[in-house]
């Protein structure tokens, strides 16, 4: 297993700024509290939608496991769990289907929506689950926020199965076509739509400025092969604003 980075202070991007370990994971922890009651109806506004067909694509990507066990890490509200939920429904699958954030915020609004799934509160880089324990491992629209992400994809192979499969959706960078558009709609619109719907303009330009600072997908995939993954790949949706990066645990 590859050795953790050893960072010194000031050497993560919450956005465009730099700060300590702590102060992202505490920064980031904000943002999504006070986002938590505008959360589900700003994806639809500020994705046009889009996030749905998005997802609906992710969850038909997975495999079906005849009682495995799912895990959506950084899960949120529990949209793409609910979405493994009814899938695994359509095919009279029984599964056990965890939903795990680091925020209590989200996790109670997921759970007000979603009872029925099994909820978790826990850092996507240590969580409280058995090694070789899980089938399917899914994380949407939140490695970027997490602070040690190499950290976080170690547990991902960690927690699954030999045979277990890996699949991350996530921003990218869009195709150079659609780059000045796609940039005046992040950093003008966007945090526009957060400051008049949401009333929280900071937390919608941390946003965009946090999917302008994340990982390409050659670098996300060299960092999945780095921890183990094996057949890693990736392929981009809707002119490359999302990605979909996906590996096994063999
Ligand atoms: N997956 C959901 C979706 O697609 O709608 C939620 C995505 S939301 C943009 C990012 C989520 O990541 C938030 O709910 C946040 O609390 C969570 N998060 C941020 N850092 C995390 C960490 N270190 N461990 C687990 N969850 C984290």
């Amino acid at each position: 297993m590859p050795k953790e980075k050893k960072f010194s202070t000031k050497d993560f991007d919450f956005g465009f700024e730099r700060v300590s370990a702590q102060e992202k994971t505490g920064k980031v922890t904000d943002v999504f509290e006070r986002v938590a009651s505008h959360y589900d109806m700003m994806n639809d506004l500020m994705s046009l939608g889009l996030h749905r067909l998005w997802k609906r694509k992710f969850v038909e990507s997975l495999p079906i496991h005849h009682n495995g066990v799912y895990l959506d890490v950084a899960g949120g509200t529990g949209d793409i769990a609910q979405a493994i939920f009814t899938r695994l429904n359509r095919f009279k699958c029984p599964a056990q289907i965890i939903v795990s954030d680091i925020n209590p915020a989200m996790i109670e609004k997921g759970k007000m929506r979603h009872p029925h799934l099994s909820w978790l509160c826990s850092n996507a880089e240590d969580l409280p689950l058995d090694g070789n324990s899980v089938d399917v491992y899914t994380i949407a629209f939140g490695l970027r926020n997490v602070t040690y992400r190499e950290k976080a994809l170690q547990e991902a192979y960690r927690l699954l199965k030999p045979g277990g499969k890996f699949s991350c959706l996530e921003f990218s960078q869009v195709n150079s076509s659609l780059e000045k558009l796609y940039d005046f709609y992040a950093f003008h619109i966007i945090p526009k739509m957060g400051e008049w719907v949401a009333h929280d303009r900071e937390a919608y330009q941390y946003l965009s400025e946090s999917i302008r600072t994340f990982l390409t997908k050659k670098e996300l995939l060299v960092l999945m092969k780095k921890v183990g993954f094996e057949k890693a790949s990736y392929e981009t949706y809707t002119g490359g604003i999302v990605a979909l990066h996906h590996g096994y645990k063999l």
